[in-house]
């Protein structure tokens, strides 16, 4: 709750939390779309009283409203003849500064809570990478896992076929999450194609023979990196030789991994929803290859990893009865959350802490709890919200969508160049801004305010829309 979540340096002010109580009333049974907005309002509560124009315009009041939200039945048929039902969703949460953007997750967990809390949380991040597109999120409660191709594409076929009347270039593009890689886009693109009739940039994470953008597939992990570098030189400390725990094994884990080979560091965990491994000796590369083998294309599970490489030790969810993930108690000097949301419980935090963390720096969405990020905070680790950390991703996308708008591809160097200083800039404007509003060095409030700023004003010359 707000009332009794005040931290050094913020002072919850009884409009915010006033505000929150109206969110939960409005909003029942929708836990995760609480707990994002809670955290920024608290933020918040550092910029309303400076600027009585956003009150006045009930801006936050606005903010916490999506603009458009659309649920619908998606049907198709599975490979023995019967008949599916599942339910799709967009959530268009603000356009202020820019088309809808945010990615689609495929997976049984998804609800509309799980889908505003994203598509919350990608208003301010999108408004951080300094591009021009506005915050949504859309999905299915669809899993792909254990599904064939033939089946994901008759999935995909049929949710588009919905969800194209919803989105456009100019209105919202979507581009992937969980469960939604090259292989679902592709077949996404395909249906969009063939109802409208047009080739165009509606969608990100493209192949890159019909549009995509080199770099796009490993952003969001090399974003992450990138990131945890600055912080870390803020210390004067570098990512050579530290030891890093990753979780997860998919899109931002993988990439996460591949760019701190690349800086001389190593990574020693990685997970699925099964279980994990811990692998003492490190991932090098010809390992990563292993693990994008068997996810990317057989989309096997992590424990095959210990039956290749002697030496590492897998451990199964079912097996594990401690009450926290035992994947966070390994002795590291940064950790890269990179599978799901409040995958860091309090406990876990507080044995990243005991065991010497220096760097958390979140690739997914949300994975430390509210608690685990008071810990971590108190605690005095260097803690990237996913909002910044994980930017890399969207901003690459918005990269997409300038060479798609422009009908040209810039080199790998390029977007690398672009995303690496967009990251920078990122962290720049984090720090900058926690030290304007008398939390120096705290990169939650700095992401909050800063995001929220500039959509505000937009906002405000927008007038009651
Ligand atoms: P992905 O390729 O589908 O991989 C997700 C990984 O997380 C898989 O290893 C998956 O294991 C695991 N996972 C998913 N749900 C889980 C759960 N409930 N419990 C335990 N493990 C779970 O997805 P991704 O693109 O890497 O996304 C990972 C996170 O990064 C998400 O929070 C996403 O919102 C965030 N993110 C992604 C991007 C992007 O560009 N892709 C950008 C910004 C943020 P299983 O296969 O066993 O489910």
């Amino acid at each position: 709750m707000l009332v009794s979540r005040e931290s050094p340096g913020t002072r919850t002010s009884q409009f915010v939390r006033d505000v929150f109580s109206q969110v939960k009333a409005k909003n029942p049974a929708e836990p995760e779309f609480h707990q994002a907005v809670e955290e920024v309002l608290e933020s918040l509560s550092l910029v309303i009283d400076r600027k009585p124009e956003y009150r006045k315009a009930r801006i936050i009041e606005r903010l916490v409203e999506p603009e458009r939200v659309v649920m619908f039945r998606v049907v198709w048929q599975d490979d023995a003849g019967a008949v599916q039902i599942n339910r799709g969703y967009r959530v268009q949460m603000n356009s202020a500064i820019g088309p809808y953007k945010g990615g689609l997750r495929f997976h049984s967990t998804v609800t509309l809570s799980v889908l505003k809390f994203l598509a919350f949380e990608q208003v301010f991040k999108n408004s951080l990478t300094t591009l021009p597109m506005g915050g949504g999120k859309g999905g299915s409660d669809f899993d792909p896992k254990g599904r064939t191709d033939d089946e994901v594409m008759r999935f995909c076929q049929s949710f588009m076929t919905e969800l194209r009347r919803h989105i456009g270039p100019d209105t919202d593009v979507p581009a992937g999450d969980i469960g939604v890689g090259g292989r679902e886009i592709g077949y996404l693109f395909g249906q969009y194609k063939r109802l409208n009739n047009e080739f165009t940039g509606v969608l990100t994470g493209k192949g890159l023979s019909w549009g995509g953008s080199l770099i796009r597939p490993e952003a969001t992990g090399y974003g992450a990196v990138y990131f945890t570098a600055e912080m870390l030189a803020t210390r004067d400390l570098t990512l050579e030789n530290k030891i890093c725990l990753v979780s997860g094994s998919g899109n931002v884990a993988q990439y996460t991994i591949e760019k701190l080979i690349d800086l001389g560091a190593r990574a020693v965990t990685i997970s699925d929803s099964d279980g994990y491994i811990y692998d003492e000796a490190g991932i090098d590369r010809k390992k990563l290859d292993f693990i994008m083998d068997l996810k990317n294309v057989r989309r096997g599970r992590v424990r095959e990893y210990a039956d290749r490489f002697p030496g590492s030790i897998y451990t199964a969810v079912a097996d594990i009865d401690s009450g926290f993930n035992p994947l966070w108690t390994h002795r590291a000097d940064c950790a890269f959350p990179s599978a799901t949301q409040n995958e860091i419980s309090e406990q876990d935090a507080t044995n990243l802490v005991k065991n010497g963390i220096q760097a958390v720096a979140e690739g997914a969405n949300m994975p430390c709890t509210p608690d685990a990020v008071r810990v971590l905070v108190d605690g005095g680790v260097l803690y990237a919200p996913g909002k910044a950390a994980n930017a890399g991703g969207v901003a690459t996308s918005g990269l997409e969508m300038c060479q798609n708008s422009a009908r040209l591809t810039w080199s790998r160097e390029e977007v690398d160049r672009r995303l690496h200083g967009i990251m920078r800039s990122i962290h720049r404007a984090c720090r900058e801004t926690s030290e304007q509003y008398g939390v120096a060095g705290n990169y939650v409030h700095g992401a909050n305010i800063a995001g929220f700023l500039k959509v505000a004003d937009a906002m405000l010359d927008q007038g009651l829309v």
